[in-house]
């Protein structure tokens, strides 16, 4: 099928496999067929979000369980780690359900330094942290393992991680970070439609939501894990999007985990070296550079807008022209989902040839 090839940061190319899968008959969703389904592709759910915790499948997009997050753990207040446009609209997010939340606000372009959220967490009496693992809007990747260890001295303060441009591209060791939800999307990292995210809580958040008023019911932890223990989802789910998941895991575990989030970190270098060639800039530091998507600082001052245009009319793709207040002033490019050293070297082979010459 003849298309414009995307490799904006989400979402991204779904292969002709994954839509085969996606457009497989229905079935009931109360139905043995589905139980097998879910049970079938489980304990991979589970390697991959490394925990030994239950896996949901939400029928909505990532902010449907950013949002049910905060309305499960969060009685009263929340810290919110603000570095990008997705990270930053957490807090928005939260105010809208009711909560006291408060920012610990950087540049964007730059992470989230643990001693910055120490020093916040030690004024006491947050009930939650909200942290993007990989902000997409600038192409940060945060130091988890470190911002992990700063959580493991507030057991009180529950830790909401979003990984939905790292998801499965990265190793997130859910259970040994003491993550207490980590929730990931379909559309970016994991290469499928829009439309499913995936998440996993702790213990000690399903403690804390059994104590939740209002919690509702589409969202209500509870309800998933009570569904989830005979196979099943809270309402009616998106079937298609569990066929093509079982699809996409086939195709995880036949590359191997390793052998995959070795790929990403590879093509994430190809693009760099594409960019360092140019003589452009990356707009996050050094230390902190996403390995699924690389935000490109546009110190060249070209016409991001034409060269998307002319990638677009001569070589039928496009890449990200940047993310609101950044747009024309980076722009992105995503190595995520099931590129290959082929597809990255071709996109760079186009972008050479659409960029306007030095
Ligand atoms: C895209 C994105 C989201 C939002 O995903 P939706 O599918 O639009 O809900 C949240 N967090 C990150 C890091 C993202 O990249």
């Amino acid at each position: 099928m003849s298309h414009v090839k995307l490799f904006i940061p989400g979402p991204v190319e779904v292969s002709a496999k994954t839509f085969a899968a996606f457009s497989r008959p229905m079935i009931g969703h109360r139905g043995n067929d589905f139980k097998a389904l879910y049970r079938a592709i489980h304990p991979r759910l589970q390697q991959l979000f490394q925990t030994k915790q239950p896996v949901f499948l939400s029928t909505s997009s990532a902010w449907g369980v950013m949002e049910a997050a905060i309305r499960n753990l969060v009685p009263e207040r929340v810290l919110c780690c603000m570095c990008g446009a997705f990270s930053d609209k957490w807090l928005d997010v939260s105010r809208r359900c009711g909560k006291k939340a408060e920012a610990l606000q950087v540049e964007w372009g730059k992470p989230i330094r643990p001693e910055a959220l120490d020093q916040a967490l030690a004024q006491g009496g947050f009930d939650a942290v909200t942290l993007i693992h990989n902000e997409t809007s600038t192409g940060v990747v945060n130091p988890l393992v470190h911002l992990a260890k700063v959580l493991a001295k507030y057991p009180e303060v529950l830790f909401i991680v979003d990984s939905v441009s790292s998801f499965s591209a990265v190793p997130i060791p859910m259970d040994d970070l003491g993550i207490d939800v980590l929730l990931t999307g379909s559309q970016k990292a994991l290469a499928l439609p829009p439309g499913l995210a995936l998440f996993s809580a702790s213990d000690k958040a399903f403690a804390r939501a059994e104590k939740a008023k209002d919690r509702g019911y589409y969202f209500d932890f509870l309800e998933f894990r009570k569904n989830q223990e005979s196979d099943m989802t809270p309402s009616t789910p998106s079937i298609a999007h569990i066929h093509a998941l079982e699809s996409k895991l086939d195709d995880i575990f036949a590359e191997g985990i390793e052998a995959r989030h070795a790929r990403h970190a590879r093509l994430n270098g190809m693009v760099h070296d594409w960019v360092q060639k140019n003589g452009f800039e990356f707009f996050a530091d050094e230390g902190f550079r996403s390995k699924t998507l690389t935000c490109v600082a546009n110190n060249r001052k070209i016409d991001v807008a034409a060269l998307i245009a002319a990638l677009k009319s001569r070589h039928n793709c496009i890449i990200d022209g940047g993310y609101g207040k950044l747009k024309g002033n980076t722009f992105r490019i995503s190595n995520m989902g099931d590129e290959t050293d082929e597809t990255i070297g071709r996109l760079l082979e186009w972008l050479d040839d659409a960029l306007p010459s030095r």
